[in-house]
C-alpha cells in the first residue's frame, strides 16, 4: 500500500437498526490531506467521521488505518483513539477539572508521561493558541465557547495524533467567536496537520481544504478540490445545496 495513505475506507456501511446512513462508502484519506466535508443536516457527516474513530462502529466494511484493519475483531480501539484526535461541537471539555488539568489527564494517565512533562507541553500548548493566562481556570464559569473550542484542540493535539477528526467544531459558537476557532484550525492546516472538519463554514472549507467533499443522503456525491467544487459543481444535489448555503446578497 501507498504509505502516504491513513485511512483507506472499503465499501463502509452503517445501519442504526432498519435505517441505513450509507452503504458502500469508499474513500481513501492520505498524509497532510485536510478533507473538508459538506452537505445538509442529516446526510451522514457525523456517523461517517465518527466510524473514522470508531466512535460508531461500522455495520459491514474495512477501514484500514496506516494499513491495519481497525475493524478487525479485538482490535485496540484505545490504541487507535490516541492516533485519531477528536474535536466536538460541544467541546467535551471536564467541568471538574483546570484547563491545564483537562489536557494533562490523558498525557499522565494514558501516555504515562510525568506530571512536568504534561504541564510543560500543556502551557507551550496554550501559549500557542493565545491561552496560557486561562491555565488555571475551570471553565463553565470562567471561559467564552470560543475559548472552550481553542482548549479542546490543544487537548487533543497534546496527544500528538496522526489525523484530528472535527465535527462542526463552530456550531455551537456565537458567531463572533467562530473566527478565532476557524483561525486555529487553519494555522494548524498550515503546519501540516492532516485533518478531516465536517462544517458548514464555506469560506474556510474553500480556503482552508485540499479536498471537499460533498456527502448528502449518505453518499459522498460529488468530490473535489475547493475551486472545483465551489466554482465548477458538476452534481445537480451539489449545486442546490451550494445555491442554499453561500449568500449571494
Ligand atoms: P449529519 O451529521 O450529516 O447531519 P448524521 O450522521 O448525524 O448526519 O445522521 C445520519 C442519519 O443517521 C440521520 O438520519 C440520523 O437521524 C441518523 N442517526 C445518527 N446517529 C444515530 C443514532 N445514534 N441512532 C439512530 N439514528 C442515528
Ligand atoms: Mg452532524
Amino acid at each position: 500500500m501507498n504509505g502516504n495513505v491513513l485511512f483507506e475506507i472499503k465499501d463502509l456501511q452503517k445501519k442504526f437498526g432498519s435505517l441505513t446512513v450509507f452503504d458502500g462508502l469508499s474513500e481513501t484519506i492520505c498524509k497532510g490531506d485536510v478533507v473538508v466535508i459538506i452537505g445538509p443536516s442529516g446526510g451522514g457527516k457525523s456517523t461517517f467521521i465518527r466510524c473514522l474513530n470508531l466512535l460508531e462502529q461500522p455495520t459491514a466494511g474495512k477501514i484500514y488505518f496506516e494499513g491495519e484493519d481497525i475493524t478487525a475483531k479485538g482490535f485496540d480501539v484505545n490504541r487507535h483513539r490516541q492516533k485519531v484526535g477528536m474535536v466536538f461541537q460541544q467541546f467535551n471539555l471536564f467541568n471538574n477539572l483546570t484547563v491545564l488539568e483537562n489536557i494533562t489527564i490523558s498525557l499522565t494517565k494514558v501516555k504515562k508521561q510525568s506530571e512536568e512533562e504534561s504541564k510543560e507541553k500543556a502551557l507551550k500548548l496554550l501559549k500557542r493558541v493565545g491561552l496560557e493566562n486561562k491555565a488555571n481556570a475551570y471553565h463553565p464559569s470562567q471561559l467564552s465557547g470560543g475559548q472552550k473550542q481553542r482548549i479542546a484542540i490543544v487537548r487533543a493535539l497534546a496527544m500528538e495524533p496522526d489525523v484530528l477528526l472535527f465535527d462542526e467544531p463552530t456550531s455551537a459558537l456565537d458567531p463572533e467567536m467562530v473566527g478565532e476557532v476557524l483561525q486555529v484550525i487553519s494555522d494548524l492546516a498550515r503546519d501540516g496537520i492532516t485533518m478531516v472538519v465536517v462544517t458548514h463554514e464555506m469560506g474556510f472549507a474553500r480556503k482552508v481544504g485540499t479536498r471537499v467533499l460533498f456527502m448528502d443522503g449518505g453518499q459522498i456525491a460529488e468530490q473535489g478540490t475547493p475551486e472545483e467544487i465551489f466554482e465548477h459543481p458538476q452534481n445537480a444535489r451539489t449545486k442546490e445545496f451550494l445555491s442554499k448555503v453561500i449568500n449571494v446578497i
